[in-house]
């Protein structure tokens, strides 16, 4: 169980590596050379599993190349405040869930305060993230069975976590692989969209996703695997125009040409490191290359 901020560092590079890590994020990646004549990558209709496995494992090499700070991007200091934050950033930005997170856990650090707290002052602190009132019955529900059934403490097995309340599969593997350091895929809106695009499998359904997944990578890599397939979504691979003129794994995809090909166009949607800022948040840990993210308000 990692329990302060610099217990996050299975995500984020050995210090050694921060000053490498910290130049390229300043800077948005290069465009594959010859970006103009890619065309996209052939997959066997009847791709072999084997065949498939290597084509994966080849674009998580190439991630790691890119993204090699890739890193949970919420604020937590202990299993418990990455467990609420990763419940309040359901349908908004992680870094809103930053900017929000420090007031509501001085005011409710753990789980036994926040199980009592009166809902309407919980609703006017969670507010600026959104769906405010769902959000603050689930994390009453959420932290009166931690207190009544886990003795307070955030229970470390997914079975458990995910008979909380509004804690599904996606935030129990985030609490899991950040938190305690259990291997875990998620899959969030990002890791959908990516493994289908890359015809890892054309299945809709996370947790059978998951499943595929998981019989794809060793459990070793579930954990940075679903960070570096966030960031590339985040960043470059975007849902509606992706910028394949611009992307590093546009040689190894199956879908290059989805998006703007063409590279100068694609280079002005990235939002990859946006202002050099490298990620989401405001309080990294001590090696974090490059400057946390601005707080509430700043320019
Ligand atoms: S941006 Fe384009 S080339 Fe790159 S991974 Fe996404 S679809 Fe493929």
């Amino acid at each position: 169980m990692t329990s302060s901020k610099s217990g996050t560092t299975p995500e984020t590079p050995r210090a050694s590596t921060a000053s490498k890590a910290a130049n390229r994020a300043a800077k948005a990646p290069k465009a594959p050379k010859a970006a103009k004549e890619l065309k996209a990558a052939k997959v066997p209709k009847a791709e072999s599993h084997l065949a498939l496995v290597r084509r994966a494992r080849r674009i998580n090499r190439e991630l790691a190349e890119v993204y090699p700070y890739a890193h949970p991007e919420l604020d937590f200091r202990n299993p418990f405040e990455l467990l609420v934050a990763t419940v309040l950033s359901a349908q908004t930005t992680d870094l809103r869930v930053n900017q929000t997170t420090p007031a509501l856990f001085a005011a409710y650090p753990t789980p036994e305060d926040m199980a009592a707290a009166v809902p309407e002052e919980m609703e006017e602190l969670i507010r600026p993230t959104g769906f405010f009132r769902a959000k603050t019955k689930s994390l009453l529900g959420l932290s009166a069975a931690l207190r009544d059934d886990f003795g307070g403490e955030v229970p470390g097995r997914l079975e458990d976590l995910v008979k909380l309340p509004g804690v599904g599969r996606k935030t129990a593997n985030v609490v899991l692989g950040n938190a305690f350091g259990v291997p875990g895929i998620t899959v969030d809106t990002h890791f959908g969209r990516l493994v289908r695009r890359w015809k890892w499998t054309d299945e809709e359904d996370p947790v059978k996703v998951e499943a595929v997944i998981a019989g794809i990578f060793p459990k070793s890599e579930w954990t940075m695997l679903s960070h570096r397939v966030i960031f590339h979504g985040r960043r470059i691979c975007h849902s509606r125009k992706p910028a394949c003129g611009a992307c590093p794994i546009a040689p190894l995809c199956p879908s290059y040409g989805e998006g703007e090909t063409d590279p100068e166009k694609a280079a002005k949607l990235l939002k990859y490191e946006m202002g050099g800022y490298p990620g989401q948040r405001l309080s990294p840990p001590a090696d974090f290359p490059g400057k946390p993210a601005p707080a509430l308000g700043a320019a």
